[in-house]
């Protein structure tokens, strides 16, 4: 039985989505902002509202990590547990309010005044240790902080009353370049583009070279030019969701370049006839949207949004929709089914989203840093972008550095710097190891410093963390390790169960328990969760270990126990051999067999 007052709050808040089923994620999000859960009568309620199955409501609420069914305290804090926030002291300001407050990790404390809680990276790692409180991100946490922050807890300070210095976030600019340097004035890269003719302005997108900024590099313009053929309706959808350990460069563009991405989503919309937009932005970010809202509402009020977008008479806008921790999202066709609001489960692949996206129609889907780049390559021509980076990969791409170096933080630089140059630039003097591309990259030891960052080399959508002599790469792969086992959404056995595996054996390891035996198990089920995972997260879960073990055997041979070579050995058909005598079943077991699987080159 829903009750009038609540069924009021959430008819207001369905209303404010125009009843749409679609934006089911966002008004779940209300809920819980609103009631720190969402009870089982509001599940009912959007079910019977949305004409929605409630299996779909309620799997929402089970899968996103900021979603909960039952209460939250009245403080909900969560610590970022990153690698690089481990390294800044995260973990251990988390585990010391937790004491101070006489809680578990997770749980609500029995008075219901506060929860304490690990999340995945929140994209402040340059800031570290950092986190959220009541969706309110903080940095730089000390331990004296910490001890501050369980007294105002205890002594029931409303947030907003809290040292406003805590929730200070700086933008960190290290080395800016073209993007960061150049700040389009609103419509200008329309109107060039508009000038121009739109057709000509995605021949322009071409001969720039632009690739996909999110790390898989597939061209900009080739998935315009997919789009722009493609009959029908179409969307325009950006992904905003950086959710990869040690990335928070898109954060930078998203607070400071904003009219230069929705100038490039809107080039796009208006090239393939698309009437509307979405970004999907990270729940962690939610801070940002009021501003980001204030620049729509400048655009639309500059005639450049809206209607008659630059008297075109063509009809497009954009709304942002944030989402609930899901790393999962931030693969294209699980971000389109969240947007869609159902939980991000990847999709089968063929058909693409430019031929069958969001809502079924063809979708351009680009990230934060493609838009921006693409605005002002609307305005300055190709020929200006395809100048920058080297031959395979050009124009200059937008890095977060963080971990062990003097100057974290966003390093613009041209595709085909070296490692070793960055890390010249960031003062990291004493690197040992260099992880490009998140928990999902590669890690390369100090042989490698003279490889590229670059699509041809060492991709990345943007995050670089630096380690050096002082951190136990074992253990570091042990908690990249864990990230994916959580992290996996469960769809797909390989990686539903590889990364539970390769957590347990990462673990052992870890703990000095692990013989060869379990290394080559690290290797064999790595294998085996890259060639037959369904998506690009199981794809790529196994690379931290896989590409430890390989360049730092050494500190994988310290951890094994004394007895290394032990194998261990388990004879099946011995074992039940009493059972099958009893149950008169007498086949033997029989080995299976599994196909080769697909292994990276
Ligand atoms: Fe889900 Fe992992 Fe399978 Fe991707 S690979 S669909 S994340 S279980």
């Amino acid at each position: 039985m829903v009750s009038t007052w609540l069924s009021t709050t959430l008819y207001d808040i369905a209303a404010r989505y125009d009843h749409d089923r679609h934006a089911l994620l966002q008004m779940l999000r209300e809920v819980q902002a609103a009631r720190s859960c969402v009870p089982e009568e509001a599940i009912q309620f959007f079910a019977r509202h949305l004409n929605v199955p409630i299996v779909q409501v309620r799997g929402c609420v089970e899968f996103y990590s900021f979603l909960h069914a039952t209460p939250r305290g009245q403080y909900d804090i969560y610590f970022s547990d990153s690698p690089t926030d481990r390294m800044a002291g995260g973990l251990a300001a988390a585990e010391r309010l937790a004491a101070l407050l006489g809680v578990e990790f997770g749980e609500p404390r029995s008075d219901g005044r506060v929860t304490v809680a690990l999340t995945s990276c929140t994209g402040h790692c340059e800031q570290a240790p950092a986190g959220l409180v009541n969706r309110r991100v903080f940095t730089s946490m000390t331990e004296a902080k910490v001890g501050q922050m369980a007294d105002l807890v205890e002594r029931g300070v409303p947030v907003e009353q809290w040292p406003e210095e805590w929730f200070r976030i700086a933008d960190s600019i290290r080395v800016s370049g073209p993007t960061l340097d150049t700040h389009v004035h609103p419509g200008d890269a329309l109107r060039a583009a508009l000038a121009r003719g739109l057709p000509q302005t995605l021949d322009e997108v071409e001969a720039s070279g632009l690739q996909g900024r999110g790390g898989a590099g597939f061209p900009v313009g080739r998935k315009w030019r997919g789009a722009y053929e493609t009959r029908g309706i179409h969307y325009i959808t950006c992904n905003a969701d950086e959710g990869e350990p040690g990335t928070f460069k898109d954060r930078i563009l998203l607070a400071g370049y904003a009219n230069e991405l929705f100038e490039g989503m809107t080039i796009a919309g208006l090239l393939v006839g698309a009437e509307k937009g979405y970004v999907y932005m990270r729940g962690e970010y939610e801070y940002m949207l009021p501003g980001l809202i204030d620049v729509l509402v400048a655009r639309r009020d500059a005639g450049l949004l809206g209607e008659d977008v630059c008297g075109t008479g063509q009809r497009f806008d954009i709304a942002i929709h944030l989402g609930a921790g899901a790393y999962v999202c931030g693969e294209q066709s699980a971000l389109l089914e969240s947007l869609e609001g159902r939980r991000g489960i990847p999709r089968v692949r063929p058909p693409s989203a430019v031929k069958k996206g969001l809502l079924g129609q063809s979708t351009i889907n680009n990230n934060v840093e493609s838009f921006v780049q693409a605005a002002q390559i609307a305005l300055n021509g190709g020929a200006w972008f395809a100048g920058l980076g080297e031959e395979k990969s050009r124009g200059t791409k937008l890095l977060s550095v963080a971990g062990d170096c003097s100057r974290p933080g966003i390093y613009e630089l041209p595709l085909g710097t070296t490692v070793r140059e960055l890390l010249e630039l960031c003062g990291a003097s004493h690197a040992k190891a260099v992880q490009i591309g998140g928990a999902a990259g590669r890690t390369v030891g100090r042989p490698e410093f003279d490889r590229h960052i670059s699509y041809a080399d060492l991709a990345t959508g943007g995050s670089v963390m630096v380690f050096d002599e002082r951190r136990d790469m074992v253990d570091l792969a042990r908690q990249f390790a864990h990230f994916f086992a959580h992290e996996s959404c469960g769809f797909c056995a390989p990686c539903r169960v590889g990364t539970q595996m390769l957590q347990h054996y990462a673990d052992k390891l870890a703990a000095g328990q692990g013989s060869r035996h379990d290394l080559e198990q690290i290797r064999r089920i790595g294998q085996l969760v890259k060639g037959y995972a369904h998506c690009g997260l199981g794809e790529t879960a196994p690379n931290a270990l896989l590409d430890t073990l390989e360049r730092f055997p050494e500190e994988y041979e310290a951890h094994l126990l004394e007895a290394a070579d032990f194998v261990p050995e388990f004879d099946v058909d011995a074992a039940v051999s009493e059972a099958r005598t009893i149950t008169g079943r007498q086949d033997h077991l029989h080995p299976i067999h599994y196909p080769a699987p697909r292994i990276e080159p």
